[in-house]
């Protein structure tokens, strides 16, 4: 190896094992390999054998300083055939208490293969901040570590607060029956920089009343070593997320907005890893040619991500909701999406829809959201759908699930007026003359209007000269490279 090889930085980067955020961090580890760095990433094994059964046995291999390595998850298969990974409380159980000593494992083998000059010295860490125990090995290494928030701003500030509003009894509600609608829609004011927020969007470990529960103990331990890392660093622009960014900027010295990651990626320069992707489920194809025959802004793209699930009830309300609409929609439904069961439709319901709807259970979805045909998509709100919706300047209906999805239609439906949200309690009547009016009312028309400028705006953004372009040139010269 070359001297100059040597000198490469070499960052070792970490998700939390789940699909969203492992898209993210790959995004991240992308920009830095295109900056010169050598890259490590690292997925559970488990969910690299899905990686590799999804995209090829070899779809990994023969990247020139790009190299992935795995780590055990702690956890057994429930059967075999269970997707432990979709088990978030067993998998945040297993990071506290296990995967400090995998990581440790592995950062033993990397420095024994830099010694052998196989590769060069790990010289700092990228770390999803939901994998916490990389700040104590960073610690125990002297490298630089930075956190990577993949979720949105007003969400993570809520959790590192949540903690210490717990511990100043300022949650949870005092009982049960303050659920209702009419309480959880009470505005809040005691967030710094959430404006028109009301408790429903708040994170659900802001109203459990158990101080052993597992999300506060994580979010204790998270806000913590927040705290003590180099460096932290977000999926969103100062201009998406203005008013929360102050009031972080006030809590963290080294903080910097990156994103939207899905904007900088589709402005970098294409090379060997553009085709680099990280689906952990099989991609459907045949949905990309089904939406080239479709009009311009036609179709509605329905995609609930990678983790929530609804019953069987609510599935079929979006289903006549959608039919109902007479309009084309592209709808993705994974096999594990339907409560206790897999999806039938009735042959009623798929005669209706046999000329205008294509379900498929995968598909690309950022080429989806960028192609022309594509007028709308109704999502979960993940903070990835979310981005990705508006570096395409797609609006939005929302049906918000859990984490910080009620936070993301908050800022999607009044913020940025850019969607509306449908009711939890889902109805097909609702449905149908929502998506008429995102896809050929007035309203949607000014939805998209505004979806549009918001994507030139984030746009100039992660270009050459934008905050987020130079942000990331920062956090590489102050944190990453600091030591070399
Ligand atoms: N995704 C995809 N194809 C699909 C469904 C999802 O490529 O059919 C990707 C999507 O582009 C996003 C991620 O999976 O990057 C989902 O992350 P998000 O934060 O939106 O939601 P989550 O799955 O974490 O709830």
């Amino acid at each position: 190896m070359s001297n100059f090889e040597e000198k490469k930085p070499h960052a070792v980067l970490t998700p939390f094992p789940v699909q969203g955020h492992i898209n993210a961090l790959l995004k991240i580890a992308k920009l830095l390999h295109l900056r010169g760095f050598h890259i490590t990433f690292v997925n559970t094994e488990y969910n690299h054998k899905r990686l590799l059964k999804s995209r090829g046995e070899n779809a990994f291999d023969g990247f020139t300083d790009f190299n992935f390595e795995t780590i055990p998850d702690g956890l057994t298969p429930k059967d075999g055939n269970g997707d432990v990974s979709q088990d978030l409380h067993s998998l945040g159980e297993s990071i506290i208490t296990n995967f400090r000593h995998f990581f440790d494992e592995l950062l033993a083998k990397l420095q024994d293969s830099a010694t052998a000059g196989l590769i060069p010295p790990v010289t700092c860490l990228v770390s999803d901040c939901y994998m916490p125990f990389t700040v104590d090995a960073a610690e125990e290494h002297a490298l630089p570590i930075v956190l990577f928030s993949p979720c949105s701003a007003c969400y993570f500030l809520s959790c590192l607060l949540s903690p210490k509003m717990y511990l100043n009894s300022q949650v949870p509600f005092k009982d049960e029956s303050d659920l209702t609608n009419e309480y959880l829609d009470t505005k809040i004011d005691w967030i710094p920089g959430l404006k028109n927020f009301r408790l429903k969007d708040l994170p659900r470990l802001i109203k459990t009343k158990n101080p052993n529960d597992l999300t506060i103990r994580f979010n204790t331990e998270v806000a913590d070593k927040c705290h003590r890392a180099s460096g932290m660093v977000f999926n969103t622009s100062n201009e998406l997320e203005s008013d929360v960014m102050n009031a972080f900027y006030s809590m963290f010295p080294s903080l910097y907005t990156i994103g939207p990651l899905a904007s900088f990626v589709n402005q970098s320069p294409q090379n060997d890893l553009t085709s680099l992707d990280s689906n952990l489920w099989k991609e459907d194809t045949k949905c990309l040619e089904w939406i080239e025959s479709k009009e311009p802004r036609s179709v509605v793209y329905v995609n609930f991500g990678s983790i929530t699930v609804m019953s069987r009830e609510k599935l079929v309300e979006f289903a006549w909701g959608l039919a109902n609409s007479k309009k084309p929609f592209l709808w993705i439904i994974r096999p594990d999406l339907v409560i206790g069961g897999s999806v039938v439709f009735s042959s009623d319901f798929l005669k209706e829809i046999s000329d205008r709807g294509l379900i498929a259970s995968w598909c690309p979805q950022e080429k989806v959201l960028n192609h022309l045909s594509v007028g709308g998509f109704l999502t979960h709100c993940g903070w990835n759908s979310t981005t990705e919706s508006i570096c395409a300047g797609v609006p939005m209906l929302c049906w918000p699930f859990f984490s910080d999805q009620p936070a993301n239609c908050r800022y999607i439906c009044n913020e940025w007026e850019i969607g509306k949200e449908i009711d939890t309690n889902v109805k097909r009547e609702e449905v149908e003359k929502l998506v008429n009016e995102l896809m050929s009312g007035d309203k949607g028309k000014k939805m998209r209007q505004k979806a549009i400028e918001l994507k030139k705006k984030v746009e100039v953004d992660t270009r050459p000269g934008g905050c987020s372009y130079t942000n990331l040139e920062k956090v590489i010269k102050e944190v990453l490279l600091k030591q070399n």
